[in-house]
């Protein structure tokens, strides 16, 4: 398992700051946003640090289908029962902001607006 001291995300998959976790296993967590975009909004991430997808290579196969696999039951069960919307922001083009990769997932009762951006 890769690990960055500094990064925030993988201090919160080994339990040195608090976050609001509503799934965890062996290899992913999935933990509310701390400012969140919609009624419902959480992160997946794999516990293994790596930094964005840009850095993703068929080795991290697994575990990027094992993420993608559980967001729907994880939305469902978060209170998005009719569909949300997947964002994985990549690098700086992508205005990633925590390099450590991670899914949001945005939902909620009612359509979301039909894109989200950042200022
Ligand atoms: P980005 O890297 O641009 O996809 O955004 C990083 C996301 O992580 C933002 O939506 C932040 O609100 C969220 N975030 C940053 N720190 C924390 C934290 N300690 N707990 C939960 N979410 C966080
Ligand atoms: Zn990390």
């Amino acid at each position: 398992m890769r690990r960055d001291p500094s990064c925030i995300f993988c201090k919160i998959a080994a339990g040195e700051i608090p976050a609001k976790k509503i799934f965890e296993d062996d290899e992913i967590l999935a933990f509310h946003d701390i400012h969140p975009a919609a009624p419902v909004h959480f992160l997946m991430i794999p516990k293994d640090h790596l930094p964005s997808l840009a850095d993703a290579d068929e080795s991290d196969a697994p575990v990027l289908g094992r993420l993608l696999a559980l967001a729907g039951r994880l939305a469902r069960e978060q209170g998005s029962a009719d569909g949300f919307r997947t964002i994985v922001n990549t690098g700086r083009v992508g205005r990633q902001d925590v390099y450590h990769l991670h899914i949001h997932i945005l939902g909620g009762p009612s359509p979301l607006p039909r894109m989200i951006a950042k200022e």
